[in-house]
């Protein structure tokens, strides 16, 4: 300590300063913390554990038992470093607590003779193996006085992530220096008349019993308060976002009388169900309105979302303006295209597909009829607005199967119009908590009811022994002709999908029950074209049954399917599948989806599958993949430009991301800038971290 700088001396460390001034830090490990994305002390301070073992059973040695985690205080009276015949050099250590004595064997850390010399006195927390009678690679700790702190041994022990080049004793040791230095001085973002009001701890007690718990109801306080932070900036972030966009006022009316989408209504070849006319009203309301809309048209598969955007479409196209309706895959877009012309044909609207391959000349002419306001709904991938093509007069951007709008892509819209009004639409039931979380700022309509005109639609879940039989009744299926989809699992590795799939497609080819009918095959690696000749090929019948690989490119409307065949089935997550059956069921008949888990699924992952069987409600199953899961990120929180919630855990935190909503909601209404000194470090905060998402909209 004697050689520490004055401006090192315990307590003089700054939360913001750089990790390397940390003592027994310096510029190389710091470095190696960078690779965590830890550069300031606060970062640090925030690395909050992901476990902790609890190493708070001390007995004496005598009374060791192999098997639960224990520890014992004694001293070291013997330490020898041994080569092992495989050239590893391991480290023993015998341990004596006047009641017995325990071996300590540590594989592969020489260097250990450094810290566990004959004579010291030490804690050590392990399992005893139950064969050798001894710890192996147990947790230590050498006492240097009586009255220090244990960090790795004997108590609640925290469990880092870590990386390559950082040991758990090192981020143990920088954490707890940190705390002991900047711990106190860490700004606290939740205005301190909250933290009073709702009994929160104290951001720095928190942090102290975050990173090294006393006990259960310490870390219990700690974790609430802390994920009720993060919970509040968030929802900050969510109220300014829907607040800014309220006060735009851009005097754009987008919606004409609707004489048009009435017109087109009567030529549907159906009746609107009641939600899907609510969500036209909803929309075109929005679109009436003086601000830029930014819904959300959350239904299930088959919901018939499609038929709702188009008649928006056809209010903003009445008033003169330009649409473009956007899908995730060329595929997507062309079927959407197909769909939309032949609801658009009686109206005398047309409908232009613009992909990747569309020739210049086309696109030449697209530009001409849109500079020439021909009344012209514009198909296409995200392509459209982030490509060179300028869309005059665009009013509308319909938006399908992403959660979550971009702000990039809002920029680029920005660029082509005024600020159009946006209509996102998502077959994702997103859980009531995730919507209330992030998409707070968005306003919402929802499908609950599919089309009452279509079939049963059934869920099997069926071991891999008896895929002949599955054949067996797919091919009583084709023989009554309809067809079937089979879904090879989601593995990250595309070759390896691609190959399962190509099997999976031999097989079937040449299965003797399925002589008679054409099997195709579609994966990622196939060209586009190639995938186009494919789908189409199923769709026109002309292909039976249809191998794929990836989700979306079965994203595709084929009301004569009725048998989906999902293999390795629990490798999808529950929202993924439904989503994925949804493929099926689109016609009049009763459809089957079959589930295939794959030989190594746990009885979990079993139970999961069963949720599926039990109901069609796509609302229900997210709830329940979100309990059984947790959130992970299949709800696009990535693209948002929202940082992941480190603590708050949105499948137990619902009352917690109530209170944090009441709470943003309040503190905003009383200071809309958040400019009153007490909300200083809560602005502060949500520009760092929420910049991007805020759009800085409160900077200035
Ligand atoms: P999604 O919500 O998955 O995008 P679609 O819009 O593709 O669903 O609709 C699925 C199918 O349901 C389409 O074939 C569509 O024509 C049909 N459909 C939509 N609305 C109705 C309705 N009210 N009655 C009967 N069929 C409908
Ligand atoms: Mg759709």
């Amino acid at each position: 300590m004697a050689t520490l700088s004055p401006s090192l001396r315990p307590g003089g460390l700054d939360p913001t300063s750089r990790l390397q001034y940390l003592p027994g830090v310096g510029p190389n490990r710091a470095a190696t913390f960078e690779r965590l994305g830890l550069v300031t002390i606060e970062d640090l301070l925030r690395h909050y554990p992901r476990a902790y073992l609890d190493a708070r059973t001390f007995v004496p040695i005598a009374r060791l038992t192999p098997g639960p985690l224990l520890t014992v205080t004694g001293t070291v009276t013997s330490a020898a470093a041994m080569r092992t015949r495989g050239g590893r050099t391991d480290f023993a250590v015998t341990v004596n607590d006047g009641t017995g004595a325990l071996g300590c064997y540590f594989f592969g850390q020489p260097f250990l003779a450094r810290v566990l010399k004959k004579g010291v006195a030490v804690v050590v927390s392990g399992t005893v193996d139950p064969l050798e009678r001894r710890m192996l690679n147990p947790l230590f700790e050498v006492i240097e006085s009586e009255t220090a702190d244990l960090l790795h041994a004997g108590r609640m022990v925290p469990v880092h992530a870590l990386t390559r080049g950082l040991t758990a004793r090192m981020v143990r040791r920088a954490v707890r220096d940190a705390l002991d230095r900047a711990g106190a001085r860490v700004v606290d973002p939740v205005p301190a008349a909250l933290l009073g009001q709702l009994e929160l701890l104290p951001l720095a007690t928190a942090l102290r019993q975050i990173q090294f718990p006393d006990d259960d109801a310490a870390l219990a306080a700690a974790r609430r308060r802390l994920a009720f932070e993060e919970l509040l900036l968030l929802q900050a972030v969510m109220e300014i976002r829907r607040r800014a966009a309220q006060q735009t006022g851009r005097g754009l009316v987008t919606a004409g009388p609707g004489a048009l989408a009435t017109r087109a209504v009567a030529t549907l070849p159906f009746a609107l169900i009641e939600d899907q006319a609510h969500a036209v009203e909803e929309i075109v309301a929005d679109m009436r309105a003086p601000r830029p809309m930014h819904r959300l048209l959350l239904g299930d598969v088959g919901s018939g979302k499609t038929v709702v955007a188009f008649l928006a479409a056809l209010h903003a196209i009445e008033a003169g303006h330009a649409v473009a309706f956007m899908a995730p895959t060329e595929i997507l877009a062309r079927q959407h295209a197909t769909t939309c012309a032949r609801l658009a044909a009686p109206v005398g609207v047309g409908v232009s597909c613009l992909t990747g391959g569309t020739p210049a000349a086309e696109r030449r002419e697209v530009a001409t009829r849109l500079a020439a306001r021909e009344p012209l709904l514009l198909l296409g991938t995200h392509a459209l607005i982030e490509g060179e093509l300028d869309i005059p007069h665009l009013a509308l951007a319909i938006v399908d199967e992403q959660h979550r709008f971009g702000v990039r892509q809002r920029a680029s819209l920005a660029d082509k119009g005024e600020l159009p009004d946006v209509l996102v639409l998502t077959a994702t039931p997103i859980p009531r908590t995730l919507t209330l979380a992030y998409y707070g700022d968005l306003d919402v309509s929802r499908l609950r009811r599919r089309p009452a005109d279509r079939g049963r639609l059934v869920a099997r879940i069926t071991g891999e022994e008896k895929r002949d039989r599955v054949v067996e009744f797919m091919a009583r299926e084709l023989a009554a002709g309809r067809q079937a989809f089979v879904v090879v699992p989601a593995i990250d590795d595309a070759a390896r999908g691609t190959r399962t799939a190509q099997a999976e497609h031999k097989r079937l080819a040449q299965h003797p029950d399925l002589a008679d009918y054409h099997v195709g095959l579609l994966h990622g690696r196939m060209k586009s074209d190639d995938k186009r000749a494919t789908m189409d090929a199923f769709a026109r019948g002309a292909l039976h049954v249809l191998v794929a690989t990836t989700v979306v490119e079965v994203g595709v409307d084929v009301p004569n399917a009725t048998l989906m065949v999902v293999l390795g089935a629990d490798a999808f997550g529950l929202t993924q599948l439904h989503q994925l059956r949804g493929r099926v069921g689109r016609g009049p008949d009763r459809s089957v989806c079959v589930l295939v888990p794959g030989r190594a699924a746990t009885p979990q992952a079993l139970e999961r599958l069963g949720v599926l069987a039990g109901t069609e409600d796509g609302f229900a199953i997210a709830e329940a993949d979100l309990t059984l899961r947790g959130p992970g990120e299949p709800w696009g929180t990535r693209q948002s430009g929202l940082p992941k919630l480190k603590l708050a855990d949105l499948a137990r935190d619902e009352a917690l991301l109530a209170l944090a909503r009441r709470c943003a909601a309040e503190l905003l209404d009383g200071d809309p800038q958040l400019q009153s000194s007490p909300y200083a470090p809560l602005r502060a905060a949500l520009l760092e971290h929420y910049a991007e998402a805020l759009e800085l909209s409160l900077a200035g």
